[in-house]
């Protein structure tokens, strides 16, 4: 396994590995490593000849006010565990290589990106795709790993290589949870361990939303989310939602009744534990009947 922190040598390995008809799998993360991203390198590394991981803690998704400093940090635990996982190449670079001094394009998904997280993290969603695009552009993969715990990041993503034509396949894999069903996430270390019990009271709230759709064939999607907010608040004060939707996931749209419709129903939520900011969801495919 290889560390690389310069650009033109992971796109010169690149071109060398396609040229030789190698398949290069890109998995993009911020590092401070944990299961959920252990599953998505075991993922491309069954599908791929070379696995090429990021670690960048992109200052450009982040609002003012966020957690870019004290974003967890700890390069060598990662290392380790992208060498067992039989990881080829971590490409780590600075962000002053990423965005130099008089940095100016950005790019930007209209529209999906202006619900749910986009509404109350503003531009974040333009320093995702941004960023995302910079590394495909870097690592040339044919296939790029994103995981559906970020379920409207994954629909942007995918929304932005169509439009944009990119010749990357995107793969979404399944959300890895804690065994009480918390989503696992770097953030969860600024959880106690109480905090971190009690926060399974989301997943629970999100399955039993599931439920009233799927088994109790409740159609109005006011009730489901009543119920689901209901469940948190009755199962604890420590957890505050901040939005709570039922949308499809191709436009991330909030639906209404659900008698006339058929497809993937996400239900997602972004709910604060104390200080920190704890997303997740579930989503299944739908059909009324
Ligand atoms: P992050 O380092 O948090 O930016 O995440 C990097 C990638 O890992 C993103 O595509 C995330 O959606 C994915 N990811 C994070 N947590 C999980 C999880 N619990 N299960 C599956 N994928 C995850």
């Amino acid at each position: 396994m290889k560390v690389l922190k310069e650009i033109q040598a992971l796109q010169m390995i690149s071109d060398y590995h396609r040229a030789t008809f190698k398949t290069i799998g890109l998995v993009p993360t911020m590092g401070f490593l944990h299961e959920g991203h252990l599953a998505l390198l075991e993922k491309a590394k069954q599908e791929c000849d070379i696995v090429v991981v990021s670690i960048f803690v992109n200052p450009a998704q982040f609002l003012p006010h966020e957690d870019l400093d004290k974003y967890p940090r700890d390069f060598l635990r990662d290392y380790h565990l992208c060498n067992s996982s039989g990881v080829n190449y971590i490409f780590y670079p600075e962000p002053e290589l990423m965005y130099p001094k008089d940095y100016f394009t950005f790019v930007n998904v209209e529209d999906i990106t202006e619900r749910l997280e986009g509404q109350f993290r503003p531009g974040h969603f333009k320093g995702v795709s941004t960023i995302v695009n910079k590394l495909i552009n870097i690592v040339k993969p044919h296939k790029a790993y994103f995981g559906q715990k970020d379920a409207q990041q994954a629909v942007i993503i995918q929304k932005m290589v169509e439009d944009l034509n990119i010749d990357t396949e995107v793969i979404i894999c399944n959300t890895i949870r804690e065994e009480n069903g918390l989503a696992k996430s770097s953030r969860n270390v600024y959880l106690s361990e109480e905090e971190k019990q009690e926060a399974a009271v989301i997943f629970e709230a999100l399955t039993e939303g599931k439920k009233m759709i799927t088994d109790y064939k409740i159609t109005d999607t006011e009730s489901v989310k009543n119920v689901v907010s209901n469940y948190i608040n009755r199962k604890s004060d420590k957890i505050k939602l901040q939005y709570l939707s039922i949308t499809d996931n191709v436009k991330m749209k909030e639906l209404g009744n659900l008698k006339l419709y058929k497809g993937d129903i996400i239900i997602s939520l972004a709910a604060y534990m104390g200080n920190t900011r704890l997303i997740d969801n579930v989503s299944f495919n739908y059909k009324y009947q």
